[in-house]
């Protein structure tokens, strides 16, 4: 590579978006003049795509539209696993796929209970499904059996492909990912067909935070709530 290219290099690298080093976050749509890289300034061809896409693209408009309704309806109030019933309900999606993780089991069962109750259909995949050995997939054999801190983590690899190939096969409207590990959730994404939202991202030291209203007496007393009233509306619009 020659010294010019180098530096041309350089200088694009520089001019990536760099959003994080950022004090005014496009507060009121504005562009930051202080910073020579703010993509507002630069980049005004991606922001006319950006445009056009949210215009044309009857999907992307659609989740759009119904991703800031839901914002704006429960902003705060509602817990991750409410966003994403009324999100579903505002896209028209009946059918939902959950990829869970296999130590997730009861997560996964609490969520397909509240889906169901909310009258989705609910089809659900387990990460271990297939029983291939993490061995005949390249993970070496020191990485098996148990982790470097300790834990039994086996010998069965996780197979987010098969669980993404079922849910494909049942023809899902939108899959959720529930507490698949870093890596696997991406595969598990890369070869879903239909849309991928996550619901519970795992993170075991944490216990994964997002599920947390699942067996909270808030989580049980919003639901037992959310759900009555919907009763008590459903009721008003028959009568
Ligand atoms: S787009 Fe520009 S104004 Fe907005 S956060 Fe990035 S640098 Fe700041």
């Amino acid at each position: 590579m020659t010294q010019e290219e180098k530096d041309t290099e350089k200088e694009e690298i520089h001019l990536e978006p760099s959003c994080h080093n950022c004090t005014m976050t496009c507060v009121g749509g504005k562009a930051n003049k202080k910073l020579e890289n703010c993509p507002m300034i630069i980049s005004p061809d991606i922001q006319k795509k950006a445009r056009e896409i949210y215009a044309k693209d009857e999907f992307i408009k659609k989740s759009t539209g119904v991703a800031s309704i839901v914002e704006a309806s429960g902003y705060i109030t509602w817990p991750r696993l409410k966003d994403t019933i009324e999100y579903a309900k505002g896209m028209g999606f009946k059918k939902l796929g959950l990829g869970f993780c296999a130590g997730l089991l009861d997560e996964a069962n609490k969520v397909a209970e509240i889906l169901e109750r909310y009258g989705f259909e609910v089809i659900s995949t387990c990460c271990k499904t297939g029983g291939v050995k993490k061995t005949a997939v390249g993970v070496p054999k020191e990485f098996t059996g148990l982790s470097k801190t300790g834990y039994p983590i086996g010998f069965t690899t996780c197979n987010p492909i098969a669980q993404a190939l079922l849910l494909n096969k049942a023809k899902t409207d939108l899959n959720l990912i529930v507490g698949l590990c870093v890596g696997h959730d991406v595969n598990f994404t890369k070869t879903s067909e239909a849309p991928v939202s996550t619901l519970i991202a795992k993170d075991r030291s944490m216990p994964h935070n997002p599920a947390g209203v699942l067996f909270t007496h808030y989580g049980r007393s919003f639901f037992a709530k959310d759900l009555a009233d919907a009763r008590k509306a459903a009721q008003k619009n028959e009568s």
